[in-house]
């Protein structure tokens, strides 16, 4: 049995970011992580916004949370370079009904001190952002809206946890959590293990995981979200990010991603049985023409040739369930704040939804402090760095710079992704961190991510990773 003071159950934004803040202390953490590499559940699958506050309701634990976050989010990404950007955001509508709720929210966003907002008439919208189509009532504008690669955040939480100590565990799917006195037994097929806190941070199997020692008490009820990404092409058609709340439900959200793309989505749609049994986060046919059918209203200069990828998700909606004979029941309302369950050492996250990317650091904070607080480790670990040095991207450099770097490694000069512009040299430093197959490489360097998706450059960076030359 190996023994530790805290397991983390999970590796995904939530999971990564309260591993980096236990390493804050002088502590032993471990992460078991079912799949092969970080980031592969919802972390992966969203719409990578950074949200300035002002959707939330002020008071709540999400809004407090939010506008830290939003503060901090330069500093962090500093920390662990990171790219960031804030290109501000427009909510935009076009009717009475979603003019109500712009006003609301932008009531409720000087209530609770979002800086940076600013209610805007229809023309003034149009004439900051042209490509939207003619016609909106009122719009609101909020200059702190960030947005980033929620993937290359959740990699550096990760590497820059890793680096301070903690150690991740891939390939170890969790089957049992059994309390013990002064702990919990955790089971995975390879092995067991003994921690005296447990952080549980499953994403959509949070609540399977929390019964397997607890009394029902919160289920997720998933619905399903699709995106479409368009090329770097079309990612300048608007500068900011775009809400667009509809008259009669969900409207369409366009974000000018970090990369210079355009990501176009969520959808808001039911589940089916097969990917809420599986957790499958997929696409369907009906979702994505939904949101062509959106796209060709609010902004029908979108050239939708351009798209190069469509990608599914889940969101893990949680509900009061209560036990009758021995049924579960579901509540009727849905939690909208956050809601962490601790039970004398067994701390769950179930149901961060949205902006639980914005805030992954500071409510990994909040998890970490209690965790180390539960094993009895609040000292510090006098040589707990911040910092994460990003691999160097051949991209982003002038020519001068790029040259200066071929002249110290020459695989800066041999280029495998044409579209993306990823050099050999960035490849073999994924691996080098720790990729071990194309995807995980992709999401460390980008390539595979341009318009051909792979197909020129999948073989090389497979060679590349068997072979390592
Ligand atoms: C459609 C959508 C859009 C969103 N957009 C935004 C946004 O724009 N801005 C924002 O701030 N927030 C957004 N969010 C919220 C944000 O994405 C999540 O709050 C965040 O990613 C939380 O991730 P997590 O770590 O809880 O879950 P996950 O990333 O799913 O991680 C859970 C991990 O647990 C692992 N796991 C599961 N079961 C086991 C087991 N038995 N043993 C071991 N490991 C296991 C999984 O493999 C996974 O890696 C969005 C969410 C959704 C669904």
């Amino acid at each position: 049995m190996i023994k530790t003071d805290v397991i983390i159950i999970g590796a995904g934004l939530l999971g990564c970011f309260t591993a980096r803040n236990l390493t804050r202390y002088d502590i032993d953490v471990i992460v078991l992580e079912k799949e092969g590499d970080v980031c592969r559940g919802i972390s992966k699958a969203n719409t990578g916004i950074i949200y300035s506050g002002y959707d939330h309701k002020p008071g709540s634990e999400k809004h407090k949370l939010c506008m830290q976050a939003n503060e901090e989010f330069d500093r962090l990404c500093s920390e662990l370079e990171v790219p960031f950007r804030r290109p501000g955001s427009l909510m935009i509508s076009y009717g009475p009904k979603a003019d109500a709720v712009i006003a609301r929210k932008y009531r409720d966003g000087i209530e609770g001190g979002t800086q940076g907002l600013r209610l805007l008439s229809g023309s003034e919208a149009e004439a900051m952002e042209p490509a939207l189509a003619k016609g909106i009532t009122s719009a609101l504008y909020s200059s702190e809206t960030g947005t980033v690669d929620p993937w290359e955040l959740c990699i550096a939480a990760y590497e820059n946890a890793r680096d301070n100590g903690a150690r991740f565990v891939f390939g170890s799917r969790v089957t049992d959590v059994k309390r013990e006195t002064g702990g919990f037994t955790v089971e995975t097929k390879a092995e067991t293990y003994f921690a005296k806190a447990v952080v549980n941070a499953a994403g959509l199997a949070s609540d399977s995981i929390r019964e397997m020692s607890e009394n029902p008490l919160i289920r997720l009820f998933p619905t399903a979200a699709d995106y479409i990404v368009l090329d770097r092409s079309a990612g300048s058609i608007v500068d900011r990010v775009i809400f667009h709340e509809g008259e009669n439900g969900k409207g369409l959200t366009l974000v000018p991603t970090v990369d210079g793309n355009l990501l176009i989505g969520p959808t808001n749609r039911e589940a089916s049985e097969e990917e809420t049994a599986e957790k499958d986060m997929r696409t369907c046919r009906y979702g994505l023409d939904q949101l062509k059918e959106l796209c060709g209203e609010i902004v029908p200069e979108a050239d939708l040739n351009r798209q190069i990828r469509t990608f599914g998700s889940l969101r893990p909606n949680p509900y009061y369930v209560s036990l009758r004979g021995g049924d579960v029941i579901k509540r009727e309302d849905s939690i909208k704040d956050i809601r962490l369950t601790e039970e004398d050492g067994l701390f769950s996250l179930i149901g961060i939804k949205t902006p639980g990317l914005t805030f992954s650091n500071e409510l990994g904070k909040i998890v970490a402090d209690k965790a180390a607080a539960h094993a009895g480790k609040t000292e510090l670990n006098p040589d707990f760095d911040p910092h994460r040095k990003a691999i160097i991207r051949a991209r982003d450099l002038s020519e001068d710079e790029r040259a200066d770097l071929i002249s110290r490694d020459s695989a800066y000069g041999e280029i495998v992704c044409s579209c993306m512009d990823v050099t050999k040299a960035e490849i073999l430093q994924a691996i080098k961190r720790g990729a071990h197959d194309f995807e995980s490489v992709k999401r460390r360097t980008g390539a595979g991510f341009g318009k051909c998706q792979g197909s020129r450059c999948r073989r090389r960076i497979t060679d590349l990773i068997v072979k390592g030359e």
